[in-house]
C-alpha cells in the first residue's frame, strides 16, 4: 500500500472513531458498529490503532467506554502501578501500566 492510500485509510479510521465517540452517548450500538468497522479497516491495512483510541474502547465487545458511565476505572499501586478499566457492558478488564517520571535526585 502506498503512502497516500495509507493516509486516506488513516483518515477513514479517524472519521469513524470521531463519529463513534460523538454518538456513543445516544446510540451505543451504532458506536460499537463504527468501532468494529474502523478496526476492520485498520487491520486490513495493517495500521495500528492510535493509543488514545484504543483506550476508549473495550477490547472484548468494542463498546465505546465513557468514564463514569459504562466502565469502571481503578488505579492499582501493587506491583507496577497500573490502571484497570472494567467494561460494564461485558465485564472485560483492560490493564495498562502507568509510566511515572523518575524524580530527579536532590543532592
Ligand atoms: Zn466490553
Amino acid at each position: 500500500m502506498n503512502l497516500v492510500a495509507r493516509q486516506v485509510t488513516r483518515q477513514r479510521i479517524d472519521v469513524l472513531f470521531q463519529q463513534a465517540l460523538n454518538i456513543s452517548k445516544y446510540n451505543p450500538e451504532l458506536a460499537q458498529h463504527y468501532v468494529v468497522t474502523a478496526r476492520k479497516i485498520a487491520m486490513a491495512a495493517r495500521i495500528r490503532l492510535p493509543t488514545n483510541y484504543k483506550r476508549r474502547i473495550c477490547k472484548n465487545c468494542h463498546l465505546v467506554l465513557l468514564y463514569g458511565r459504562n466502565c469502571r476505572v481503578r488505579i492499582k499501586s501493587r506491583r507496577e502501578k497500573h490502571v484497570v478499566v472494567t467494561c460494564l457492558g461485558c465485564g472485560a478488564k483492560t490493564r495498562y501500566i502507568v509510566k511515572t517520571k523518575r524524580r530527579k535526585q536532590i543532592e
